[in-house]
């Protein structure tokens, strides 16, 4: 059985669904992963993204592969796989994790390759000149992936220069109609060859498959994750990842198989509404998310707890917002490491904003507004 949709460009080699199935979500049992693959192959996707991080995930997906083989249920040209390998390693060890993947997914191959959280220099360094340098040319010459990229968290400047590299054939980035700051870097990376996949944009875009009354309001006449699907789709993005916890969850993909024109009008008045309430809503205190407050002696990241407030407040994405916040201190590299209570009120951000806001009191507000038990970490 074969179906197909639209594909973009992916790097240089096979071209990818406007739709990517994460597969961090499907974890429950091999039969939870083979029913959303299977749907993921009916909503017209050919690329799976997996990685040794999302526990069995790799073993349940080589399973489900090798029974949907069996039912002749396989894209046009395969499916394209996409997993991860984390920066740090020695050269032995990442060969033993590379053959271990490949071995967990049933594979003697796959078309790419990440660094899963290309989120500091080090990293970089590792993949560049270091032992994942040497990792990614031995697997490339062996013939185990044809394209490297990597998925990032980390700073623009250390994205730009990760895509300027020319090491990378495709990248995973935060990219969100709610958080649009990373948009100018993917399509950088587009001009400059590469594929490019959101991650996750519906989840850590704000939860949009659970908005608030608020938030679809604001989005009217569009659902909205669509109107976030569509927001990067029209901008270019070569694919979207959707982490997929049942069949269902794929049905949105399938209506959107084919949506990769422009946004029309009643789309972009609907992102300007959606702009215009935001702003309506914070009067003074919205934050533009210049950055030009930073840096913070404290090493307080002013700007991203202040966006926290803006979708707090501007779309009562609280839930969403108290997630993110809580998180602060707790991931690692993969997120902020310092909350806003490490604020002391030395009050020199302040004549830097354009805007004149109250930074250290608005923190503190942020503060008391989400400061909460946190909610289970997925990886992204
Ligand atoms: S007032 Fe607070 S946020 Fe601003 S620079 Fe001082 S410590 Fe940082
Ligand atoms: S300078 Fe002001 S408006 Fe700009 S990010 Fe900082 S707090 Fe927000």
């Amino acid at each position: 059985m074969k179906t197909k949709g639209l594909r973009r460009p992916f790097g240089q080699k096979k071209s990818v669904s406007l739709f990517t199935l994460g597969t961090m979500r499907a974890l429950e049992s091999e039969e939870q992963m083979y029913r959303v693959v299977k749907a993921a192959f009916h909503a017209g996707i050919n690329h799976l993204e997996t990685a040794p991080a999302y526990g069995p995930a790799e073993i349940f997906l080589g399973k489900a592969l090798r029974r949907l083989k069996q039912e002749e249920i396989e894209p046009d040209g395969g499916w394209i796989i996409t997993s991860k390998i984390l920066p740090g390693s020695s050269f032995c060890e990442g060969k033993k994790q590379l053959k271990n993947l490949l071995s967990r997914l049933k594979k003697e191959r796959i078309d790419n390759l990440a660094v899963h959280g290309l989120n500091l220099y080090e990293h970089l360094h590792w993949t560049l000149d270091g032992d994942g340098a040497k990792l990614l040319r031995w697997a490339q010459e062996e013939g185990l992936i044809s394209q490297v990229g990597f998925s990032s968290h980390g700073e623009l400047s250390l994205i730009k220069e990760g895509i300027k590299s020319k090491r990378f054939d495709f990248c995973s980035l935060h990219l969100h109609l709610l958080d649009p700051e990373r948009i100018p870097l993917a399509l950088y990376a587009l001009d400059n060859g590469m594929g490019v996949m959101a991650i996750s944009p519906a989840d850590k875009g704000g939860r949009l498959f659970d908005p608030s009354p608020t938030l679809i309001k604001d989005c009217s006449p569009y659902e909205p994750i669509k109107l976030a699907y569509r927001f990067l789709l029209a901008k270019g993005i070569s694919t979207l990842t959707i982490g997929a916890f049942q069949p269902k969850d794929l049905n949105i993909a399938k209506q959107l198989l084919n949506a990769s024109e422009n946004l029309d009008q009643k789309e972009i008045n609907a992102i300007n509404h959606l702009q215009k309430q935001r702003e309506l809503r914070l009067g003074e205190t919205l934050c533009g998310q210049c950055k030009q407050c930073l840096p913070c002696p404290q090493a307080v990241p002013i700007n991203e707890i202040l966006r926290l407030r803006n979708l707090s407040l501007g779309h009562d994405l609280t839930v969403f917002a108290k997630e993110r916040y809580n998180l602060i201190g707790k991931a690692g590299h993969w997120w902020e490491t310092v909350n806003a209570t490490a604020c002391n009120h030395c009050g020199d951000c302040m004549p830097r904003c354009p805007n004149n806001l109250p930074i250290p009191n608005l923190l503190e507000e942020t503060h008391q507004l989400l400061a909460a038990a946190p909610r289970r970490r997925l990886w992204s």
